[in-house]
């Protein structure tokens, strides 16, 4: 059986746009949607132009993207005409090869909010459709509160819909605005829109209140509709929008849909999908989910002893996907359960061949259990490991000491007589037979230290030039006066590639020296940095 075409629609620039705490800029909004364009989506929607500078200078030109580049507007007001309205002139006048309308599909809104006539509301969907189409655009109708307004009055609701489709609208766009309706729900009333508009113009647009946005999605799906929108990692205002990054895998990896549908991301895109899910939260500047179906760092980890040793013989037994196919990989957490099954797993997969046998094994598995004991957490710390774990079978090069160390921390009045605190890092390394002392001023004792002992490696340096700490985790362990400091530390490399390092100290900047240092050497070794 010949299979059907879905479509998947990103709005991560426009509905994605509305999440608390993210402010795209025109840079931002042009990488973001070459992103999605390489990635095989059909339709990216950019934004909403005239409603901000940015989004305005976005459609200003002709952006050359494969997508199908939308612009998001307003249907023309009530009481006036297609031709007597500057915002709908606006965004006919778009650089933009779809243009997506919004219009109240729920009578309640159109007489509370809009203030208009039911009949009224309607002229304007066929005005506004009818005049996009005569600008040669392919033309979208979001049906906003489609679902409160068809429980309200289905009539209503439908003919709303039915009008953007009678006037040649591609795809009405049933809208889940609040949030709240169910699957069961999506699946029951996208089937009857769909015995008056073919599925094939039909979309849903689900967001997350209740936690299945993905869920009503393939529900519609169920029911006949035959394009999807959604956001990368379900951005998008109160609990977000449909997550595409879930989204897409399901289409492309489970039978049931994989059978009947033809999505426009190939294999080789899908291999991708972690990456642009990664680099979007990196753009956002805030750690990824790790536990996020598919791409999320623990979304193929596995803890126990036994489950360890059936994954290394048979790793389907453990996993519903491979975890390459969505460009994850598998992950078996050395713990404090750890067995030596799970830690030959471990070496396995960093590449680290070992006999099982081998005594130096046991010996590993027995410092990790000490480190435990003191705090340690090496199933998070993977890189720590890589490195304990190489160390301990005698294959890591000292690569530089650090001879000494000296942070100062000084709070005094300056020449404004202002309060300031000033913190400032020396740090002597050796690299071979060259000293090399430097110095740096940060925002803070780590900072300062950080800054100071990536300055000047000598021979190392380029190395490590476009090392980038992501992210920086502290805590505090069995509090009192016995209390450790755990640090954690993520780092990321000019490959895009992630690792975590720790240090456990009583002390602070001790801890955090380790951990720094881990993430140095751990990307000397994996960049095979000559001894
Ligand atoms: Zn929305």
């Amino acid at each position: 059986m010949a299979r059907e075409r879905l479509y998947l629609f990103d709005t991560t620039l426009r509905d994605g746009a509305q999440t608390n705490g993210v402010d795209f800029t025109l840079a931002d909004k042009l990488a973001i949607a070459a992103m999605l364009d390489d990635l095989g989506i059909d339709y990216v929607e950019g934004g909403y132009p005239g409603a901000n500078p940015a989004d305005t200078e976005l459609f200003g030109e002709k952006r050359k993207l494969n997508t199908t580049f939308t612009a998001f507007g307003m249907t023309r007001r009530p009481g006036r005409s297609a031709s007597n309205d500057p915002g709908l002139a606006m965004l006919l006048d778009a650089q933009a090869d779809a243009i997506c309308f919004v219009a109240k599909s729920w009578d309640y809104h159109v007489k509370v909010a809009l203030e208009t006539t039911l009949e009224e509301n309607i002229a304007s969907i066929r005005d506004s459709v009818r005049a996009a189409k005569a600008m040669g655009r392919e033309v979208l109708l979001d049906c906003e509160h489609f679902f409160d307004g068809y429980k309200a009055n289905p009539d209503y609701a439908l003919a709303c819909a039915k009008a953007a489709y009678d006037e040649g609208a591609r795809w009405v766009v049933l809208c889940d605005t609040n949030g709240g309706t169910l699957p069961h729900e999506v699946e029951e009333i996208v089937g009857a829109v769909c015995k008056a508009i073919p599925g094939t113009h039909v979309a849903i647009h689900a967001h997350n209140d209740t936690e299945q946005a993905v869920a009503n999605s393939f529900a519609a799906v169920r029911a006949g509709a035959r394009q999807i929108q959604g956001t990368l990692n379900g951005l998008g205002e109160r609990c977000g929008n449909a997550n595409l990054v879930s989204i897409i895998p399901t289409l492309k990896l489970k039978p049931e849909f994989a059978g009947q549908f033809d999505i426009g991301i190939s294999d080789e895109a899908l291999h991708r999908l972690a990456h642009v899910s990664h680099a979007l939260d990196e753009r956002l500047n805030r750690a990824s989910n790790r536990h996020a179906p598919y791409v999320g760092e623990s979304a193929f980890a596995t803890k126990a002893g036994i489950h360890a040793s059936a994954i290394a013989k048979e790793p389907r037994t453990y996993e519903h996907v491979a975890p390459e196919s969505v460009g994850n990989r598998r992950k078996v957490l050395v713990s404090e359960q750890a067995g030596k099954s799970n830690v030959l797993a471990e070496l396995e997969r960093i590449g680290i061949k070992a006999d099982k046998d081998d005594p130096r094994i046991a010996r590993l598995l027995e410092i990790v259990k000490e480190r435990e004991t003191i705090g340690y957490a090496y199933e998070t710390a993977d890189a720590s490991f890589e490195l304990l774990a190489r160390r301990t079978l005698g294959s890591v090069p000292n690569y530089f000491d650090v001879t000494q160390f000296d942070v100062n921390v000084e709070q005094r009045n300056n020449a404004r007589g202002e309060r300031v605190t000033v913190t400032m890092a020396v740090v002597k390394v050796k690299v071979g037979d060259d000293a090399m002392i430097s110095a740096a001023e940060g925002n803070g004792p780590v900072n300062a230290l950080d800054l100071a002992l990536r300055k000047d490696l000598g021979k190392y340096q380029k190395y490590i030039e476009r090392l980038k700490l992501t992210d920086y985790r502290v805590r505090i362990l069995n509090a009192g006066t016995e209390a450790v400091t755990r640090v954690l530390i993520e780092s990321e490399d000019e490959d895009g590639e992630h690792w975590t390092t720790i240090g456990v100290s009583p002390n602070i900047i001790d801890a955090s020296f380790q951990a720094l240092m881990d993430s140095i050497v751990y990307k000397l070794v994996k960049s095979k940095a000559p001894a």
